[in-house]
């Protein structure tokens, strides 16, 4: 389902959609500072969406290293607790 409001990542209003990043690439996103906490779980747009997407491609080796190293571990934790409020908080249409 695509909806016309604000995209969380560029602030543009436009088509946006909820993406189904993994919790640890919300983690990473936000660790490289590409998103702010506020984004996470959120409908972003096609343009940022395919942006992130390549970018964890690309940097896929960074994100098991930061893994493997705990860097993202903290964040994770904020992740988590965001995408299950998230969850529970009905879409409005
Ligand atoms: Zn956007």
């Amino acid at each position: 389902m695509k909806v016309i409001q604000d995209c969380k990542c560029c602030g543009e209003k436009t088509r946006v959609r909820h993406r189904d990043f993994s919790p640890h690439a919300w983690a990473v996103l936000m660790h490289w500072e590409e998103i702010d906490a506020s984004a996470v779980g959120q409908p972003i747009c096609d343009s940022c969406y395919d942006d992130l997407r390549e970018l964890l491609i690309e940097r896929s080796r960074e994100v098991d290293a930061a893994m493997a190293h705990g860097q993202i571990q903290q964040l994770q934790f904020v992740v988590d607790q965001t995408l299950s409020k998230v969850r529970d908080t009905p879409i409005a249409s």
